[in-house]
């Protein structure tokens, strides 16, 4: 079995809409990015990279290619994945925490669990996602942004 980590953040930005784990959320402002800005689809694809020990997310889909601009992260993730079973895994199980003051996540958790288990081709009994906030403390507390850390599990095929 191999474990790894993934992290990242998205500031908002007005005018764009918000997706956050492959999943549209109604919410005033989106996430700024290179691509839709998802930051726990990132968080997940940087976390199944690593435990394959692939590289990262950026190493694959830089941010200054034409080709990956305004992106879909469903596809980079979807991607990312195809990379870890070429590798010589599946993924064991997946669990990720979404820190945001707001929207509040809790009620599309259960959307965004089952989008990441189809992005993924996995049963959503391997996926676990809960959302929390930072308790006012650092830019997702004044509402700056949204951070997403995940951890994965993957076993060898
Ligand atoms: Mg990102």
């Amino acid at each position: 079995m191999r474990i790894g980590i993934g992290f990242d953040a998205h500031p908002f930005v007005e005018g764009r809409p918000l997706k956050l784990g492959g999943v549209s959320v109604p919410h005033s402002r989106g996430l700024a990015g290179h691509s839709d800005g998802d930051a726990l689809l990132h968080a997940v694809a940087d976390a199944l990279l690593g435990a394959a020990g692939r590289g990262t997310l950026g190493e694959h889909f830089p941010d200054g290619s034409d080709a990956w601009r305004g992106a879909d992260s469903a596809v980079l993730l979807g991607r990312a994945a195809g990379l870890v079973g070429e590798a010589g895994f599946r993924v064991g199980n997946l669990d990720a925490v979404v820190i945001a003051e707001a929207p509040r996540l809790a009620p599309h958790a259960a959307a965004i669990r089952s989008r990441l288990a189809a992005i993924l081709g996995i049963d959503a009994s391997r996926v676990s996602v809960r959302a929390t906030s930072s308790n006012g403390l650092g830019f997702a507390g004044r509402g700056e942004g949204v951070a997403a850390v995940a951890v994965a599990l993957l076993e060898e095929l």
